[in-house]
C-alpha cells in the first residue's frame, strides 16, 4: 500500500486517538488486528464501491471515540472476520489471544440472530435476550458500533434492506444503547433509522425544523447570551449550548400528543454543564427567577436518577415573544454519563444514587460503579465486566423461532408446558440444539428446544421436582390427583373385599342404600367417594363394614386376644381360611401411585413384603425385615397381605457397599462379576476407607437387579473375590 493510502491515513489517525486517550497502551497489538483483517477482507467490498476493510475499521474509530479499551478495537477491526472470511474462532484465539477470540465470536452470534422477524410482542424478550446472551459488554459495545456504521452507509443499499435495518434497529438496539445509558449513540443511531423506516415523515419534520432555522438560531443565540451573563453574575461557572431537538424526538413528541409538526413549539433546548451538583441546583434557580417554568415539567433526576444512572435537572420555561424551551441542567461528570453511559461508567467518581433506584435488573450497574473506585486500570475493569442483566430469567427458542422467556433453572417440561397444556402432558423427550436430552436438564440461553411427545402420555410425580414454572406444576398436580383418585377408588374397592373375606362379612349381602347411608354417614355423597376415602387410607375398611353389616362382622382370629388360660375348643374347625386369589394386592416393579415400594427397605422381587395401609397415601410395601415394620405393624387392622406380581420384568436399583483391599485391579474384579450376571450400573463411586486406614477402601454402587435371588447370587460372587472384605446392602 502506497503511504498515501487513505486507509493507512486512516489507521494512523486511528492509532492518535487511541495514543491520546490511552497514552501508555502498546499498540502492537491493533496493528497486528489490522493487518489480519486488511489481508483477510482482501478483495471483498461494501455495497458503496469500498474496499470492505473501510467497514470495520470506520467501527474501531467509533469505538476509539468512546475511549474503549484496546481488546474493544481489536474486536472492532476483527468483528468480520468469522462471519465473511471463513476465520476460526480458534485461529483469533492464537493470534490474538481468548479476550479478542470471544469478542469477535459474540459479535458474530449476536449477528446470527433473526430480530426482524421477532413478532412485535416479542420485542422485549428479544431485547433482553440480546443483553442476557452476551457474558462481555465489550461485544454489546461492538455491536453496536458496527450497526451505527452499517446505519451511515445504509443509503447505498436497497429500500428492503434499509426498511429491515431500521427497524430492527429502532425495535431492539436502540432500546438496548438506552438500557446501558448510551445516550449519544442511541440519538444518532435512531434518528439514522428513522430516516429509513418512515422517509416521508423525516423528511416532513427535517423540513419544518429548516424552515424556522433561521428564527430558531437568532433565539438560540439571544437566550444563550443572557443565561451565560446570569450565570456568570452569580460566579457559576458553566457552558451552555444551544440546540434544536432532534428529528426523531420532534417525532415521538408528534406522535405521543397527536398533533401536526406546525404545533410543535417548543423544538429548542439550551444545556447547562457545570461543576457540582450544587451549581446545578443553583443555575436552575437563575433560570426560573428568569423565566416562568412550565408547572409539571421540573423534573429532578440529580436526586433521583433514571434506571440507566442518568441524571440532570429538566424544566421548560416560557421564553421571550412567549417562546417555550427546554433547559437540560448537569455536571460534566453527568454530562459524560448521559452521552457514553456504560463506557464512560469507569470515570464516573461521584457514585451517589438515590434511593428509589432499586431496580433489581439494574442492580450490576450500580454494582459496577463500586467496583471500578477500587479498579486503577478502566481495561482490567472492562475485561472483569459480566453482563448479568436478567440473572433470573432464561430465552429459549421453539423450532419456529418464538422466544420462550422461563426463570432461570427450567427445564424442558416447564418449557412444554410453556407452549400448550396438551404438550406439556404428553411430552416424553426433549431436544435442545439438536441433541436429544434429559428432561432434568437446565434450559439455557439461546436454546432451541423441540419437545417429543406421545399421545396417550401422562405426567407422573416425579417431575415435580424438576420444574421451576407455577404453571408446570399446577398442571402436572392437576392429572396426578384425577389419575390418583382413580386409582383410589379401585384400591378402595378391593380393600374393602379383602377385608370383608378377613371379617366374614359377605358383601353381596348389603343393600346398596345401606352402603349409601354409611357413605352419608362419614359426609360423602357417593359410594365412589367411600371408596376412594378408603383407598387413601382415610377411612378403615374395618370399621366401615362395622356399620354397614354389624350382624355378620366377626374379630378374625388373629387379633382375639390370647388367653393363656383357655386351650383350643377340642374339636373346633379351624376358621375358614379363604385363599385370597383375586383379592391379594399385586406389587408390581415400578412404584404405582397408591401401591409403593417403602423407601425405609426398598424392597426386590422375592423378598418377603407386607403391605401397610398408610393415612392417605395408599399401601406401603415394606421388607418383612425392615426394621420398620415391626413398629408399623403394631396397628395391626392396617397390615394387608401383598405379593409379587409374575407379569413384570422390572430391575430394582439396590444401593451396595463393598469394603476391598485398596489396590489396582480391584474394581475391574468387581465390574466383571456384575457383568457377569449382565448386571446394569446406574452409578459406581469408589473411595479411600479412612476407617480401615490406609489400606481400605470403599466402593459404592447402585445395580438394578431383577429379583432377590440374583441379588444373593451377586453378592456372594462378589464375596469369593480375594481382597473383598465385605458387603452390605443400603437400605435407602
Ligand atoms: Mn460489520
Amino acid at each position: 500500500m502506497a503511504a498515501a493510502d487513505p486507509l493507512l491515513a486512516s489507521f494512523a489517525e486511528l492509532k492518535e486517538k487511541v495514543r491520546a486517550a490511552r497514552p501508555k497502551d502498546d499498540l502492537a497489538p491493533l496493528d497486528r488486528a489490522f493487518q489480519f483483517a486488511v489481508e483477510r477482507h482482501n478483495g471483498q467490498f461494501r455495497a458503496s464501491g469500498e474496499p470492505y476493510i473501510t467497514h470495520p475499521l470506520a467501527v474501531a474509530h467509533i469505538l476509539a471515540g468512546m475511549r474503549l479499551d484496546l481488546v474493544s478495537l481489536q474486536t472492532g477491526l476483527l468483528h468480520d472476520v468469522i462471519e465473511d472470511c471463513g476465520v476460526t474462532a480458534e485461529e483469533l484465539r492464537r493470534n490474538f489471544g481468548e479476550e479478542v477470540a470471544q469478542c469477535v465470536d459474540g459479535v458474530t452470534k449476536l449477528g446470527k440472530l433473526d430480530f426482524y422477524n421477532a413478532e412485535e410482542r416479542q420485542a422485549e424478550s428479544f431485547r433482553k435476550m440480546l443483553l442476557a446472551m452476551v457474558h462481555d459488554i465489550r461485544v454489546i459495545i461492538v455491536k453496536l458500533a458496527d450497526r451505527l456504521h452499517n446505519l451511515r452507509t445504509l443509503s447505498y443499499l436497497d429500500r428492503e434492506h434499509q426498511e429491515r435495518t431500521a427497524h430492527e434497529t429502532l425495535e431492539i438496539f436502540v432500546p438496548v444503547a438506552h438500557r446501558l445509558g448510551m445516550g449519544k449513540i442511541r440519538s444518532e443511531l435512531e434518528n439514522l433509522a428513522f430516516r429509513y423506516s418512515d422517509p416521508l415523515a423525516y423528511e416532513e419534520i427535517l423540513s419544518a425544523i429548516e424552515s424556522k432555522r433561521h428564527y430558531n438560531e437568532e433565539f438560540l443565540h439571544e437566550i444563550r447570551g443572557k443565561v451565560e451573563a446570569e450565570l456568570r453574575r452569580e460566579s457559576v461557572p458553566a457552558r451552555v449550548e444551544g440546540r434544536v431537538k432532534s428529528p426523531y424526538s420532534v417525532y415521538q413528541k408528534l406522535k405521543r400528543q397527536r398533533i401536526g409538526v406546525e404545533q410543535v413549539y417548543d423544538l429548542l433546548a439550551l444545556r447547562i454543564v457545570t461543576d457540582s451538583v450544587k451549581n446545578c441546583y443553583a443555575a436552575l434557580g437563575i433560570i426560573h427567577n428568569e423565566w416562568r417554568p412550565v408547572p409539571g415539567r421540573i423534573k429532578d433526576f440529580i436526586a433521583i436518577p433514571r434506571p440507566n444512572l442518568y441524571q440532570s435537572l429538566h424544566t421548560s420555561v416560557i421564553g421571550p415573544h412567549g417562546q417555550p424551551f427546554e433547559v437540560q441542567i448537569r455536571t460534566e461528570e453527568m454530562h459524560r454519563i448521559a452521552e457514553e453511559g456504560i463506557a464512560a461508567h469507569w470515570k464516573y467518581k461521584e457514585g451517589k444514587h438515590g434511593p428509589a433506584v432499586d431496580d433489581q435488573r439494574i442492580a450490576w450497574l450500580r454494582h459496577l460503579v463500586e467496583w471500578q473506585r477500587d479498579m486503577a486500570d478502566p481495561g482490567e475493569f472492562l475485561s472483569t465486566l459480566k453482563v448479568d442483566l436478567y440473572p433470573e430469567e432464561v430465552y429459549t427458542f421453539t423450532p419456529r423461532g418464538k422466544v420462550l422467556a422461563l426463570p432461570r433453572g427450567a427445564t424442558p417440561i416447564d418449557f412444554a408446558y410453556a407452549i400448550h397444556s396438551d404438550v406439556g402432558h404428553t411430552c416424553v423427550g426433549a431436544k435442545v440444539n439438536g441433541r436429544i436430552v434429559p428432561l432434568r436438564y437446565t434450559l439455557k440461553n439461546g436454546d432451541i428446544v423441540e419437545i417429543l411427545t406421545q399421545p396417550g402420555h401422562l405426567p407422573s410425580r416425579d417431575w415435580l421436582p424438576l420444574v421451576k414454572t407455577a404453571r408446570a406444576r399446577n398442571k402436572i398436580k392437576h392429572v396426578i390427583n384425577a389419575s390418583e383418585r382413580a386409582k383410589a377408588i379401585d384400591l378402595g374397592q378391593k380393600l374393602l373385599e379383602k377385608e370383608a373375606r378377613r371379617f366374614g362379612v359377605s358383601l353381596g349381602r348389603i343393600s346398596k342404600a345401606t352402603f349409601e347411608s354409611v357413605a352419608a354417614d362419614y359426609g360423602y355423597s357417593k359410594m365412589e367417594d367411600l371408596h376412594a376415602a378408603l383407598g387413601y387410607g382415610k377411612l378403615s375398611a374395618r370399621s366401615v363394614l362395622q356399620k354397614a353389616a354389624p350382624d355378620q362382622f366377626q374379630t378374625p382370629e388373629d387379633e382375639r386376644p390370647v388367653e393363656p388360660a383357655a386351650p383350643p375348643a377340642p374339636g373346633a374347625a379351624p376358621p375358614p381360611r379363604v385363599e385370597d386369589g383375586d383379592y391379594t394386592l399385586k406389587v408390581q416393579g415400578i412404584d404405582d401411585l397408591l401401591i409403593y415400594r417403602a423407601k425405609c427397605c426398598n424392597p426386590i422381587r422375592g423378598e418377603p413384603i407386607v403391605g401397610y395401609v398408610t393415612r392417605g397415601k395408599g399401601v406401603a410395601v415394606h421388607s418383612k425385615n425392615c426394621p420398620n415394620v415391626q413398629s408399623l405393624l403394631y396397628e395391626v387392622e392396617r397390615r394387608i397381605d401383598v405379593e409379587w406380581s409374575r407379569s413384570t420384568s422390572e430391575f430394582f436399583p439396590v444401593h451396595l457397599v463393598v469394603h476391598t483391599d485398596d489396590r489396582p485391579g480391584m474394581l475391574n474384579q468387581l465390574t466383571s462379576v456384575l457383568s457377569d450376571e449382565n448386571l446394569n450400573i446406574r452409578s459406581l463411586e469408589a473411595r479411600v476407607d479412612h476407617d480401615a486406614g490406609a489400606d481400605g477402601a470403599v466402593i459404592e454402587m447402585t445395580v438394578e437387579v431383577q429379583d432377590q435371588k440374583q441379588l444373593e447370587r451377586l453378592v456372594g460372587a462378589m464375596r469369593h473375590l480375594s481382597g473383598v472384605h465385605d458387603v452390605e446392602r443400603l437400605l435407602h
